[in-house]
């Protein structure tokens, strides 16, 4: 049988589907790239064809709830014909083309699949943003991206509407929500009237796919462009190795829809694998509400941000009984060890850790069948080729503290971003010698295992010691008053900077004497790692800044320190 909306030839032979041993042949270097590839013709659909022939388990592609009592559940059949009809709505009752950027701006419902799907089957190119954006956020993103349609839900409208006269390349408005808007077309209307035959797109594996903003932890976000295959072949080993996932899996993945990892845990690495995407939209994150949701159900994989599992371990987790749970995963952010062995000794669960970029994805991550070593970040993902560099772009040897670099082959590996959008001098200034440079400081051990010591721009020197702020925060964090801390400089008359920690306490030493307590995890500090990193000064304060998408902004508390604004 043909499969669907694939009629033609791949690379001039007879176009035969591309199996999961292909795509990790590709990711390996074993195979080349082939010249086109469409993740929702090369990988949707068959798995749509797998289950007619009963090679998939019966579990949906997507499972969604919202604690209220509304559920949705998709097949990969359905997911497939839905998806057209999405695809059918953008290119007819939209009259957006092949290339046009689309802004999608979405909570976690089931539309913000639809819409991504529909864009991969069209060639047009979306980008993802939260709908925690301001009307300033999005002004910059639309402007920025010279953006041809916004879709988005009743809660961002108004923003839109209040910027959209300076957005001159704007020309679609895409209203999700039951309700009409004036100067809105309405997703749902257009969808209910509209065929569900779609051709999919033959796209080229390096034609724009999306735009990713990055976090914006240093500044203003940066947006790294990927590829039709960049993440779309690029997940395929991170979802085996980093999440765990076969076919018969749930992954819960928590990130907002605005950020890459939404992609990579919550569609590219899951569909890879066949394993079904569950989503909880919760109106808040609140720990009960994600504690029953485990426990009800038959969730088996889980990935998260690492504060949220400082928050979780606050609780007794003993007293929850998770259904089917047996993988969890991190990354994001630097997991600080003792919430590891929090974690495990309370629920008897690894945690596997991943650390990856907007820019180039998961780059390395404790692997399933790998020893975890306790505080590293695991090791580098074929087929980067990890590194740690000095400022001239030597290779440093093991042991030694430098930056993490992934080496640029003859070629830019395939799962790489493209480029920064409209900013060539940003793209050029990753590059030194033969590497790409993360921004990230690490040292790799001689087993191959990274270990994350802080962002470049994050490093405290003080009297000439180098101090990376996550060894700190990782000592603090395992006092029992402390929830969470930053670590950060602070300008100091004989020292010229010293290490500074804003500690969050935990609710029993809430109201304990601050210089007593200030004594005492100093003391902490001196004891669980060289001395000369103890937090010299130590603030308590009720919270830390946060991104939305949970980091830690190290650099506000930084600025503030300096007296800049
Ligand atoms: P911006 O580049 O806009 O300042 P950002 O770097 O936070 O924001 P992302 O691409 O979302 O944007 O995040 C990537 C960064 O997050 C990494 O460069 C690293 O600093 C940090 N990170 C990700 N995973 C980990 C991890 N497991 N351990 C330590 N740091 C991590
Ligand atoms: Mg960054």
């Amino acid at each position: 049988a043909k499969p669907p909306g694939r009629h033609f030839h791949r690379d001039h032979q007879l176009w035969t589907p591309l199996t999961l041993a292909d795509l990790e042949a590709i990711n390996r270097y074993d195979r080349p790239l082939p010249k086109n590839f469409n993740f929702a013709g090369d990988v949707l659909d068959q798995w749509s064809q797998k289950e007619k022939t009963g090679e998939r388990p019966a579990n949906p592609a997507l499972w969604w709830v919202n604690g209220k009592g509304d559920e949705v559940k998709w097949s990969f059949r359905e997911l497939g014909s839905l998806s057209r009809k999405a695809a059918n709505v953008l290119t007819k009752s939209c009259g957006l083309q092949r290339g046009d950027r689309v802004a999608v701006i979405l909570p976690r419902i089931p539309e913000w699949w639809l819409v991504n799907v529909a864009c991969i089957r069209t060639g047009l190119v979306f980008m993802p943003g939260t709908t925690q954006l301001t009307a300033k956020d999005m002004l910059y993103r639309l402007r920025a991206s010279k953006a041809k349609c916004i879709v988005a839900s009743e809660e961002v409208a108004p923003a839109v509407e209040s910027i959209v006269s300076e957005c001159p390349h704007l020309k679609t408005k895409l209203l999700v929500s039951p309700h009409r808007q004036n100067g809105w077309l309405s997703f749902q209307e257009l969808f209910r009237s509209t065929s569900e035959e779609h051709s999919c797109v033959q796209t080229g594996s390096q034609e724009p796919m999306a735009i990713y903003f990055t976090s914006g932890t240093t500044g203003y976000p940066k947006m790294a462009q990927h590829s039709q295959s960049s993440l779309g072949i690029g997940c395929t080993l991170p979802g085996r190795y980093w999440l765990g996932l076969t076919s018969s899996d749930i992954i819960w993945n928590m990130s907002d829809t605005g950020w890459i990892k939404a992609a990579i845990g919550s569609m590219f690495s899951p569909w890879l694998w066949g394993a079904c995407v569950f989503v909880h939209q919760m109106a808040q994150f609140d720990t009960d509400t994600f504690l029953n949701t485990l426990t009800t159900y038959p969730i088996t994989t889980l990935c998260s941000a690492p504060t949220v599992y400082r928050m979780l371990v606050q609780k007794d987790l003993k007293r929850y009984k998770f259904k089917k749970l047996r993988h969890c995963s991190t990354g994001g952010e630097p997991l600080n060890p003792e919430v590891l062995e929090q974690w495990k000794a309370q629920t008897g669960l690894e945690l596997y850790e991943g650390y990856g970029q907007t820019e180039v994805g998961i780059i390395c991550a404790n692997q399933k069948g790998q020893e975890i070593k306790l505080g590293s970040m695991g090791k580098g993902f074929i087929p980067y080729d990890v590194q740690i560099i000095d400022e001239n772009g030597n290779i440093l040897p093991p042991g030694k503290e430098g930056e993490i670099a992934l080496r640029l082959k003859s070629t830019r590996p395939f799962s790489f971003f493209s480029e920064y959008v409209d900013n060539p001098e940003k793209t050029a200034a990753t590059l030194r010698g033969d590497f790409y440079v993360t921004g990230d400081r690490g040292v790799m051990d001689s087993d191959g295992y990274f270990w994350f010591v802080g962002r470049a721009d994050d490093l405290i020197i003080s009297s000439g010691y180098r101090i990376g702020p996550f060894e700190v925060e990782s000592a603090l964090i395992e006092h029992p008053a402390v929830v969470e801390s930053a670590v950060v400089s602070s300008p100091d008359p004989i020292r010229g900077e010293v290490v500074k920690a804003f500690v969050v306490l935990s609710a029993p030493f809430k109201s304990s004497n601050p210089e007593k307590l200030t004594l005492e995890l100093q003391d902490h500090v001196k004891k669980s790692t060289a001395p000369y990193k103890y937090p010299r000064k130590v603030e308590f304060v009720q919270e830390l800044p946060k991104t939305i998408t949970g980091k830690i902004k190290r650099k506000d508390l930084r600025d503030q320190e300096w007296g800049r604004t």
